[in-house]
């Protein structure tokens, strides 16, 4: 039998299946196996570890992951790519699953038994933010993530108060994980490049994760107060509480969304949930 080293190259592999890249999909691939197999080095030790990948497309992730010693379940919606990720499946020793969906409607307790896995992915532009919020508020619980994105999308991840970048996906995000950018990809690194560079973030879900309700009162809380970022909290919040809002958390409402930590928002989020559990 041969094995994974044995294969062609990643681009002899598309040529050989007359594969090419479709936008609408988001697909850009990365084709150098030295970048993937980074990536999978900083998933952590793989070694007999159960990983989820979105979007395994010509499989260079999925090769780098199956060298690393995981079991991977591969979530493609592009049937175009299945025969050669079979291909790939002949010599992956029965580590390597593939689940032809969509995975923002994947169920991935079913997936994976509920077990908590690793997912590591080079995700689609298009999906990639609602396929985090899914990962990091919904029911299933992976047990981490490492996700390439968009390098703005990244930044809007892990960034603090006062940056640019700081609003609801950080709230979201920081309330729920810890979060770190942990490489970074150049357009050039990609086939064919996008209009934009790329990174790396790797998310460990906390283990204590806010409750559902305090989490949904978070994500409104900080839509609302980032919707009118240059606003007074007394009047971004205002359909919220507005200042009574703001002083039963004790902020000052005459401050912006960008000048809040995170657990001013928690706090803004808890009052908010006294307000409307008092109503
Ligand atoms: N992992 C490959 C790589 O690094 O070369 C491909 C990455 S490419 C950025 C994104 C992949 O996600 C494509 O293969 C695309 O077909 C797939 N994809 C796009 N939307 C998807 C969705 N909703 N569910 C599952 N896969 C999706």
């Amino acid at each position: 039998m041969s094995a994974l080293a044995d294969l062609p190259p990643l681009r002899q592999s598309l040529e050989a299946h007359g594969l090419m890249a479709d936008k609408g999909l988001g697909q850009h691939f990365l084709l150098d196996l030295n970048i993937t197999r980074k990536i999978a080095r900083l998933a952590g030790p793989l070694e007999g570890v159960r990983v989820i990948e979105v979007g395994p497309g010509p499989g260079g992730l999925t090769r780098a992951l199956l060298e690393a010693g995981a079991h991977v379940i591969a979530i493609e919606k592009d049937a175009r790519f299945l025969p050669l990720l079979n291909d790939l499946r002949d010599v992956a020793d029965d580590r390597l699953q593939i689940e032809l969906a969509d995975a923002l409607k994947a169920d991935e307790a079913t997936l994976t038994g509920g077990a908590p896995v690793a997912i590591v992915s080079n995700l689609p532009y298009n999906v990639g933010t609602a396929l985090l919020i899914k990962w990091l508020t919904g029911p299933y619980r992976p047990a981490s993530m490492t996700l390439m994105f968009q390098k703005e999308v990244a930044q809007r991840i892990v960034a603090r108060p006062g940056d640019d970048a700081y609003g609801r996906l950080a709230i979201i995000a920081q309330a729920t994980s810890q979060a770190k950018i942990v490489m970074e990809a150049p357009a050039r690194a990609f086939t064919p490049p996008p209009k934009v560079d790329s990174a790396v973030v790797r998310l460990d879900p906390l283990d204590q994760r806010p409750p559902e309700a305090l989490i949904a009162a978070l994500e409104r809380v900080s839509q609302a107060a980032f919707g009118q970022r240059r606003k007074m909290l007394r009047s971004s919040l205002k359909v919220l509480g507005g200042a009574a809002l703001c002083d039963a958390a004790g902020i000052d409402p005459a401050r912006r969304a960008e000048t809040l930590s995170l657990e001013e928002f928690m706090g803004l989020a808890e009052a908010l949930r006294r307000a409307e559990g008092a109503n």
